[in-house]
């Protein structure tokens, strides 16, 4: 059996990265594993995890590394995602973290990275405006609201705004981004992996142009598990 790619897809708050990389997941049958969903979950939960989660998300800060790799692992070794392929979301955000998935993957490593491009404005008008569904993590917009009632479209779930979409934690969360995770791209594009995908227009365009980009990356389709 062929199996789906193993992705990572980058860009700044904003970008698109949630609903790209849902896309994708469901367009190549891959699981969407996304750290963000998961934290917030968990704090929804209230599981102690959870509640520590929290309150580094609530203050725009970076949850420590070990704890995020720690459920990385757990998630990718338990599912079989590894063999099948993976779409990771907000995964990883440090260099730490970058190597620790090197390890973790080991023999079966990334097809590659994408990297979303949206300029600062457009990136702002975004998170401003987002509304998210607590259930299941669906994004919408003040401007493109869910069918009824901030009841979310696919699960029914409450939409709402988002704790740390603050215009002091979206700041904060900006300038991380520019000193943890920017670095990343260098990272991947010396490992030939970075693949850069403008991320401006509507979310449909810019799938287009984000699966063109992964069919032209290196053979995975040809592999089989
Ligand atoms: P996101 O939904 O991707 O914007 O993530 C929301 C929050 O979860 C971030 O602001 C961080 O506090 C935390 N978080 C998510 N992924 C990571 C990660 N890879 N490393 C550290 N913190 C993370």
């Amino acid at each position: 059996m062929s199996r789906g790619p193993r992705l990572v897809v980058l860009g700044r708050q904003g970008a698109g990265k949630g609903t790209q990389a849902a896309m994708l997941a469901e367009h190549y049958g891959v699981s969407h594993l996304s750290t963000g969903d998961l934290f917030r979950a968990a704090a929804r939960a209230g599981t102690p995890f959870g509640l520590e989660a929290q309150r580094y998300m609530d203050d725009g800060n970076l949850v420590p590394d070990d704890i995020v790799v720690g459920v990385v692992e757990e998630r990718l070794l338990g599912d079989g995602d590894i063999e099948r392929g993976f779409v990771l979301d907000g995964f990883p955000r440090t260099e730490p973290q970058a190597r620790e998935l090197e390890r973790v993957l080991e023999a079966h490593p990334l097809d590659g990275v994408i990297e979303l491009l949206v300029p600062t404005e457009v990136v702002l008008e975004r998170m401003e405006g987002r509304r998210v569904c607590e259930q299941c993590g669906a994004t919408y917009h003040v401007h493109s609201p869910p069918r009824e009632n901030w009841t979310c479209d696919v699960c029914g779930g409450r939409v709402v705004q988002r704790d740390d979409d603050t215009e002091e934690a979206i700041t904060r969360r900006l300038e991380l981004y520019e000193r943890e995770t920017r670095p990343l791209t260098d990272f991947y594009r010396g490992r030939g992996l970075l693949v850069e995908v403008d991320g401006v227009g509507d979310p449909h365009d810019v799938f287009e142009r984000v699966v063109k980009a992964v069919d032209r990356l290196d053979d995975w389709s040809q592999d089989s598990w």
